[in-house]
């Protein structure tokens, strides 16, 4: 799931993040891109639309043409809409009630909603330490309450037994009163499916709902369907009224607009997802964590929010500026070690770093103490040493080691490794790289 829309995402990131700067027209070039993988995707156009707008704007309102990494912050606008159209935070099944707790289950025939439910079962069991009791409503199909009830010894949940003749309503009477006398706390109702929508279900439904008052009612819609599970579950919200969906094989290779639309077109969330066809398969709906499958670019949006809070782009632009014309001196070594404490020292931005390559050997050398030790060293210099490193003979050397508490051979290997990364800034090519920063929030 979400392959291909994640491989497209990539290439247009990729173009954007390489870049040091944006002009508007690659900012609407990149939208238009994106606009193309949703549709792709079979994203709802409407959801599609209120993406592309919500970027647009924020991408205009931030200023990220200015800022200092603008395709990094266009990522992060991205990512943060994406998580906004999932549905911001992560929706559980809601238990609070007073027990015995009704969950209706509902949606169309071979959906997963038999396996949903034991999946279900077994995790409210399991994780939530609740007594569970499933019971199949569908008496059309010989099969489907015998295949509850094998599926229940499996995960070791009782099901209601079954009494041949009785409706759906009598059913879930008899699982309701059972549910209150033997004192479980969640009662699964798993209701027939059809191949597809017609008036008897949802005359059904709309029964067994006004007799068994669900606490939750959630729809088990197959991912693979991309835009027919939405309107489903549009269909059911209106007809049945609906707390959440369950989107089934998310394992498989859909093209993720289901999971993309289904919040934003019904404003229903989804609560859980079906992953495959064991018992376990069977997770919680994080927008996060889909946002960074879907994008996989977690490492570049948590080095903007940290870069945003740290670092200042007027500065950051000057020393870019600078380093451009292949300038690099002390002053400008020291200020962005400067940065590098501010955004938690080198463990904490070396782990966030997308391919750092050849930079990451030089500052891994680095250990955190001397970043502190190495600063006080170039604050020991006057204004024109740090300038002109050249200036640097015996005497000052032994001046600058006595006035920042180091030793002469300390201040000899500060300007070597500084040599060293002014030739690397060089060798990264005029305007491509600002700076260490720059470099590495590439
Ligand atoms: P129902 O008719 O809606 O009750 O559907 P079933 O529960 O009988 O499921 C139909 C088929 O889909 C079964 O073979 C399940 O194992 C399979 N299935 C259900 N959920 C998932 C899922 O999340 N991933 C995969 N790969 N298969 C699933």
């Amino acid at each position: 799931m979400f392959e291909s829309l994640s491989d497209k995402l990539s290439a247009v990131f990729d173009r954007i993040t390489r870049r040091g700067a944006l002009t508007e027209a690659d900012v609407s070039e990149a939208l238009r891109e994106i606009r193309k993988a949703l549709l792709e995707a079979d994203v709802a156009l409407d959801v599609v639309r209120s993406f592309t707008d919500k970027v647009r704007d924020r991408a205009v309102g931030a200023g990220v043409i200015k800022s200092v990494s603008p395709g990094q912050m266009v990522v992060k606008i991205v990512n943060d809409v994406l998580i906004e159209t999932l549905g911001e935070t992560a929706q559980p099944i809601d238990l609070a009630a007073k027990p015995p707790v009704a969950i209706m289950m509902v949606g169309l025939q071979g959906a997963g909603k038999t396996t949903t439910t034991a999946k279900i079962a077994k995790r409210l069991k399991e994780r939530h330490d609740k007594r569970v009791l499933m019971a199949s409503l569908d008496v059309k199909r010989p099969a489907a309450q015998e295949q509850l009830a094998v599926l229940g010894r499996q995960v070791e949940v009782d099901t209601l037994p079954i009494v041949a003749g009785q409706t759906p309503i009598q059913i879930s009477r008899r699982a309701m009163e059972a549910a209150r006398l033997q004192g479980y706390d969640v009662v699964l109702l798993d209701t027939a499916g059809r191949t597809h929508i017609d008036e008897p279900l949802m005359q059904e439904m709309a029964d067994i709902k006004s007799y068994a008052e669900p606490h939750e009612i959630l729809l088990v819609a197959d991912s693979l369907t991309g835009q027919d599970a939405v309107n489903l579950a549009k269909n059911f919200d209106e007809r049945v009224g609906l707390t959440g969906i369950v989107l089934t094989r998310m394992d498989g290779d859909g093209r993720g607009g289901a999971a993309l639309s289904m919040r934003y077109v019904t404003g229903k969330p989804i609560k859980l997802i079906g992953t495959g066809e064991k018992m376990d398969a069977l997770d919680e709906f994080s927008p996060s964590r889909i946002a960074q499958r879907i994008l996989g670019m977690g490492d570049i949006v948590a080095l903007v929010e940290k870069a945003a809070a740290a670092i200042d782009a007027e500065e950051a632009r000057k020393a870019a500026a600078r380093m451009a014309k292949g300038k690099f001196d002390l002053q400008d070594l020291c200020d962005q070690l400067a940065q590098v404490e501010k955004l938690g020292g080198l463990g904490g931005i070396m782990g966030l770093l997308p391919g750092v390559g050849k930079m990451k050997e030089q500052i891994a050398n680095l250990d955190e103490g001397l970043i502190g030790r190495q600063r006080a060293i170039i604050l020991s210099m006057t204004p024109q040493e740090r300038r002109n490193p050249d200036l640097l003979k015996a005497s000052r050397k032994k001046r600058i080691a006595a006035g920042s508490g180091a030793r002469v051979e300390d201040v000899n290997k500060l300007l070597k490794q500084h040599r060293q990364m002014a030739d690397l800034m060089k060798s990264f090519g005029a305007g491509k790289r600002g700076g260490l920063m720059g470099k590495a929030a590439q």
